[in-house]
């Protein structure tokens, strides 16, 4: 077994196999950008290696420095994770050629499958099941609509070298083929720099079902089951669970054989996936073979019980594979969420800033149960990204990935439902409320599953926002209140949160913005201070305080217990009930208006930069013009100054902190 590895990844992959190598006792090297210094995976080794800046061109996908970064830590072998450098057959030759272990297959077994229409044609060869469709080399317009014709339509093209679901074109009629062909050659050429394509038959509800292999330097080639992952967005992965629902034991042998089918006829070794298209009636198709761990290998791992890092680790040192396929054994179920920052209602556009709260379910990491247990964990949780930290433009904005496990789908269903609703994000979009409704849909839930799942269901998974309810709104009344309380400021009489500084009973209304509007919630100070009468859509609620952390709240609402966690994001007040997210807006009337930097009392960081010095205290009352803090960006020092007389309620960086654009430095409350 080696002694010391170097990951060639960032990211929750990066941390997942640095937490195998920890267990194992090998040693690890982590590599960075830039943009990752302070990132999650450079702590979870035990060296690192700086990069270069931080686009991948100019970092992670930078081999030669990666293999001299190697050589010159000592490192014996690389682990590439997945995606990167992990399909590139060139730099496991070169690892081969520098005298380093390529954590995966052969480079020759990685070129065999590069290209979808020759690893087809491959395929064709070895007897495993193909789409029926044209992948040879000729690709004349006429020549290929002439076969579009013989396979029948709907046709799909696909770029022969794509991948990640790009470069794909449906074709519903042969008029239609030519600017099809046009256009999915247009997409081939400027993602992946050949405009190849293959054209084969689309199926209608299809089901994707892979097949998880393995294989050793000793002529051995096992397969670990399936995993479905039928529910996708855009032909990208959403949810992946395994084992398939429905799947027969005889299905599962035939399906499981033509994948080890197909790694044995390009010589492979080590952990590559099979991937398969199936009709309903479970008729399946070869569609590519993934050459690496993937994203999804987790389900794997809960239902089998085994690490798949592990296994790479000794397959590469040349151990024989650790089991027989007659060993190996499906225990449970588990399904698997990608957790994305994205805004799923306009379009899953990826988002960035900083995670400013990421809070979640009891759950064990990057393992497959907690020390001295006997089954696997309910919850899992592989992330690369920790509190306080930013997803950045330049990678992609996975925030983490949840799996569950449970004795059956229904209970794994359970699991999921009860570990995405405790999620707490907040500094950017996620895509965790979709996938809660994603997951209590009747169609995932009753695993009617196929790839055109979401498009079909957009109704019911893309709901109208609806208006929070009155205990919604009595909780956010009674977070402000809190706040208020918290930081009694004598000079405004509306922050009296007791209201008995006039001698008349106050009364004060709140706007509360939201999705679908806005809702007012008038209150009426009515007690000593712990007590409210609430005017909320017409019905008059009576509202006690109980005491609380500073982020939460816990109260009666006309004697009933209620309870939420809260995080203020300046005017936003998010609160996380133990069920789903509620995000308001508050206005503030009094705001300081008219900085570009200070918005609803947010200081925001200009550019992404590194604090160099704090030059307040929390707490403190600042004048006008007061320097708060330096920051350092491009070289230069820039002075974040108070915007107006106020003060400084929290300082949320300390000095040596890297911040990205946008980031909030401070909460500023203006007097
Ligand atoms: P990529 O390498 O870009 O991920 P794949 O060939 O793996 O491309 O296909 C991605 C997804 O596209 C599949 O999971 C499936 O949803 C859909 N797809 C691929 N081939 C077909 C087909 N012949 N008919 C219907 N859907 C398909």
């Amino acid at each position: 077994m080696f002694t010391k590895i170097l990951i060639a990844n960032r990211g929750e992959i990066a941390c997942r196999v640095a937490a195998t190598a920890r267990r194992l006792g090998i040693a690890t090297v982590a590599v960075y950008s830039d943009a990752d210094a302070q990132a999650k995976h450079v702590a979870a080794c035990d060296e690192s290696v700086h990069l270069g800046p931080a686009p991948a061109k100019e970092s992670y996908l930078c081999a030669d420095k990666i293999i001299a970064a190697a050589l010159a830590t000592g490192a014996q072998a690389i682990h590439p994770g997945y995606g990167f450098l992990s399909e590139n057959a060139g730099f496991a030759q070169a690892c081969a050629d520098a005298g380093l272990v390529f954590i995966g297959p052969p480079a020759s077994a990685i070129e065999a499958m590069g290209s979808k229409s020759a690893a087809k044609a491959l395929m064709e060869k070895a007897a495993v099941p193909l789409v029926p469709g044209y992948h040879g080399q000729r690709q004349e317009s006429d020549f290929l609509r002439t076969e579009a014709d013989r396979i029948g339509y709907p046709v799909l093209l696909k770029a022969s070298a794509g991948g990640g679901g790009k470069g794909m074109r449906v074709v519903e009629r042969s008029e239609d083929f030519e600017v099809a062909l046009a256009s999915c050659k247009r997409e081939a050429i400027s993602s992946f720099g050949d405009d190849r394509v293959l054209v084969e038959k689309y199926l209608t509800r299809p089901r994707h079902i892979e097949i998880q292999v393995f294989a050793d330097g000793h002529g051995h080639c096992v397969y670990l089951f399936e995993r479905d992952c039928s529910v996708q967005r855009r032909h990208q992965k959403v949810l992946e669970e395994a084992p398939a629902p429905g799947m027969s034991c005889g299905r599962r042998a035939a399906m499981g054989e033509a994948a080890v089918a197909a790694a044995r006829a390009v010589g492979y070794v080590g952990a590559g996936t099979v991937e398969f298209i199936a009709n309903q009636d479970g008729t399946f198709y070869f569609m590519e073979m993934n050459t690496r761990l993937q994203v999804e290998h987790p389900v794997t791992e809960m239902i089998t019980g085994l690490d798949l890092v592990e296994w790479q680790l000794r397959v590469a040192s040349g151990e024989p594979l650790p089991l027989k396929q007659e060993q190996l054994r499906i225990q449970g179920h588990a399904i698997e969420a990608r957790i994305y920052a994205e805004n799923p209602e306009k379009g899953f556009l990826p988002a960035i800033g900083t995670l400013t709260r990421m809070r979640s379910a009891p759950a064990v990491e990057f393992a497959l149960a907690a020390p001295g247990a006997t089954q696997p964990a309910a919850v899992r949780i592989d992330a690369g990204v920790r509190e306080g930290d930013a997803i950045s433009p330049f990678y992609d904005p996975m925030i983490a990935k949840l799996i569950v496990w449970g004795a059956d789908r229904d209970a794994a269903l359970r699991n999921m439902a009860r570990a995405l609703a405790q999620y707490q994000v907040v500094g950017l979009a996620t895509n965790i409320g979709f996938l809660q409704r994603l997951i209590a849909g009747q169609a995932f839930a009753t695993a009617d599953l196929d790839t055109g799942l979401i498009e079909r269901h957009r109704d019911t998974l893309f709901p109208a926002p609806v208006a929070p309810t009155a205990d919604t709104l009595a909780l956010a009344t009674a977070a402000l209140l809190q706040r208020e309380q918290r930081n009694q400021d004598s000079r405004d009489p509306w922050a009296q949160t007791s209201g008995w500084r006039l001698n008349t009973r106050l009364q004060r209304c709140l706007n509360f913005e939201h999705d679908s509007g806005n809702s007012e919630v008038r209150i009426d100070y009515a007690g000593d201070g712990r007590q409210w009468q609430l005017q909320i859509g017409g019905n008059t609620h009576t509202l006690a305080l109980h005491a609380a952390n500073t982020d939460s709240v816990r109260i009666s609402l006309d004697g009933r217990t209620l309870q939420a966690d809260v995080a203020w994001e300046g005017e936003g007040l998010h609160l996380f009930d133990g069920r789903s997210q509620h995000s308001l807006r508050l206005p503030d009337p009094m705001a300081h208006a008219g900085h570009a930097e200070a918005e609803g009392g947010r200081l925001t960081a200009p550019m992404p930069g590194k604090i160099v010095a704090l030059l307040v205290d929390q707490g403190a009352s600042v004048t006008q013009g007061t320097p708060l803090l330096i920051m350092e960006a491009m070289k230069m020092e820039h002075t974040i100054a108070a915007p107006s007389a106020g003060t400084v309620e929290a300082l949320r960086y300390a000095v040596g902190d890297q911040v990205a654009e946008g980031a909030q430095l401070l909460d500023f409350k203006a007097a």
